[in-house]
């Protein structure tokens, strides 16, 4: 399988060019760019979180504890008339159940290449992604439907990678670990149940799915890209000081 820094590196280049490459074509707005890049790294590195105690795994609970800290002091201003010395509390109370508790049974109730290594957990993550893209940040529907895409393709990426690792090259053999990362759904039936209920909620809050094939079409994507992928009439660089236009991405698929 291939280690955190493969991992990285592959997902830093193939969310760079792919960001990029939605961008050129107009269907972001440039400021877009780095969070649909942020997003495809983090879908690069998201698989390996029931590997235990790796390094993306502590990172994702230490994170996800700082996140969960901040949610509930929030939630409580909001709420309740506490000083700051019981808001401090609370936050601290928050990290430690999140970061030690859960994460402790987090780990007791994954196993390595499980269903975190399938095309399941690929649709989940891509789902859970747009969903909160839509109604936690407001994102407008294609854009919430771009983030999820973004996700998809890192976790992809990753799932591919360990997948080419397991060939060994020199050898021409085929390691143990061959066909465990790139399957359609878990090994273990009860964990993949609970994570196509969990994929099936989800998909209930989606907006609009229809956005998603559309985005995906010859005319939206492959032709566009096609078009910009080369300078008009071969000639490099005669475009250089054509101003472009700042009117933003052309929302048409709303
Ligand atoms: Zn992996």
């Amino acid at each position: 399988m291939a280690n955190f820094k493969t991992h990285l590196n592959v997902a830093t280049i193939v969310s760079g060019i792919a960001a990029t490459t939605v961008a050129s074509i107009g269907l972001v707005d440039v400021r877009q760019t780095p969070v649909l890049f942020a997003l495809g790294v983090l879908g690069g590195l998201l698989p390996d979180i029931d590997a235990d105690n790796s390094t993306p795994v502590r990172l994702a609970f230490g994170l996800l504890g700082l996140i969960g800290a901040f949610a509930a002091v929030f939630y409580a201003l909001g709420h309740h008339r506490l000083s700051i010395g019981e808001l401090c509390l609370l936050a601290g109370g928050t990290f430690v159940l999140v970061r030690y508790v859960i994460f402790e049974l987090f780990l007791r109730l994954t196993e390595h290449r499980g269903v975190f290594h399938s095309l399941l957990a690929v649709a989940f993550f891509a789902c859970l992604t747009t969903s909160l893209s839509y109604h936690l940040a407001a994102a407008p529907p294609v854009l919430a439907w771009l983030h999820g895409l973004a996700v998809a393709l890192g976790y992809t990426t990753h799932l591919v990678l360990d997948e080419l690792f397991s060939v060994d090259l020199l050898g021409g053999r085929l390691k143990r670990s061959f066909g465990s990362a790139f399957k359609p759904f878990g090994s273990d039936l009860k964990a993949t149940v609970v994570m196509g209920l969990l994929t099936a909620v989800v998909g209930t809050t989606l907006p609009d799915p229809r956005i998603l094939p559309r985005l995906l079409s010859r005319e939206t994507l492959v032709e566009p890209v096609r078009q910009k992928l080369w300078p008009a009439q071969g000639r490099w660089f005669a475009q250089w000081r054509t101003p472009v236009s700042r009117s933003g991405p052309d929302w048409k698929l709303k």
